[in-house]
């Protein structure tokens, strides 16, 4: 546990970030895991944008991400129960699988 969500004021691992389809905007969440499980908090960007300035919380993919699209479109991965997940969907469950919960990749945490 690195960070305080700025919004319920628990600990967390930071704020990730998450591009809109029309690749404009940009989504920010603080990532947290409870009893198990991931749980996001939405930030508003501007309060987002305030604590990364400040560099009080850490912020994690948006540059790999942004790389890896230019270099190599969209990858996909199949888990054994048979979903296919997006390498940039990976990133946001923290390289398991949204259904079954396995571990497709394994992610070097934060870029602090
Ligand atoms: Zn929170
Ligand atoms: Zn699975």
């Amino acid at each position: 546990m690195k960070a305080v969500c700025p919004k319920c004021k628990k600990p967390g691992y930071g704020i990730y970030v998450r591009w809109a389809k029309d690749r404009k905007h940009r989504y920010y969440y603080f990532q947290h895991y409870e009893k198990g499980r991931i749980r996001w908090c939405y930030i508003p960007r501007k309060i987002a944008k305030q604590l990364i300035e400040e560099k009080k919380l850490p912020i994690i993919i948006e540059k790999i991400k942004n790389e890896l699209h230019k270099k190599v479109g969209t990858i996909k991965y199949k888990c054994e129960c048979g979903k296919i997940t997006e390498y940039l969907d990976l990133i946001l469950t923290g390289g398991k699988c949204p259904k079954c919960g396995t571990v497709l990749l394994k992610f070097s945490c934060c870029l602090t």
